[in-house]
């Protein structure tokens, strides 16, 4: 199977939607293929554009400052988007390009096989979780499908909002615990299941 470099090319040569007439450079995400942890955000902006990686501008320093203060460093984990190429004037994705870009995301993810992913902002959030609120679960991790989720603000709110500095500093401090509990999660589903255990499937959009 081809992996996370393949896929990179693949990305950079991409003419799936619109936005390859306008981007500069896809950015299709950075880090190592074996991450614990990847997190989402929206879209490459003016900077990510240029240099063809995600979160490089003043969202990107403040969300370096946010993976140090949830126990990590940026070198270990995988950081990429929802779609790869950044839309004209940082307008939001349509969903035809949301669509369009779908698959390279679920191929990282397969690849990469991550135990935590950390969604940025609202239309990450969406990806994963649709119909719920970011100001109603962020900082609470969640099962998609087997897959712990922790929903987080994205980093250039408190850019916007100086009041939601704190909150998403908090949320980002929860991520060492999310994290023990998420590889738990992943062990557990990995671990084989006496047909007659009485052990059920996780639900769902619960927390874990
Ligand atoms: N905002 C995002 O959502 N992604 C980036 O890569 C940069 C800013």
């Amino acid at each position: 199977m081809p992996g996370l470099d393949e896929l990179a090319a693949e990305i950079s040569s991409c003419q799936d939607c619109e936005l390859a007439c306008t981007r500069t450079n896809a950015v299709p995400g950075t880090g190592p293929a074996d991450a614990e942890v990847v997190f989402v955000g929206e879209a490459p902006g003016f900077n990510e554009d240029k240099q063809g990686q995600p979160f490089v501008g003043q969202a990107g320093q403040f969300l370096n400052d946010l993976i140090r203060a949830g126990g990590m460093e940026r070198k270990d984990v995988f950081i990429c988007n929802i779609i790869k190429c950044r839309p004209p004037d940082n307008r939001d994705p349509l969903p035809h390009e949301v669509a369009a870009c779908r698959k390279y995301l679920e191929r990282q993810l397969e690849l990469i096989q991550p135990k935590l992913v950390v969604t940025l902002g609202r239309h990450s959030l969406q990806h994963f979780l649709p119909g719920q609120a970011i100001s109603k679960i962020h900082g609470r991790p969640l099962l998609k499908d087997g897959q712990p989720v922790m929903p987080m603000y994205h980093p250039a709110a408190a850019l916007h909002q100086g009041s939601l500095r704190s909150v998403i500093i908090e949320d980002f401090k929860k991520l060492p615990d999310a994290l023990v509990r998420a590889r738990l999660v992943r062990e557990r589903a990995a671990a084989p299941v006496a047909v007659d255990s009485g052990q059920t499937a996780p639900e769902q959009g619960r927390l874990f």
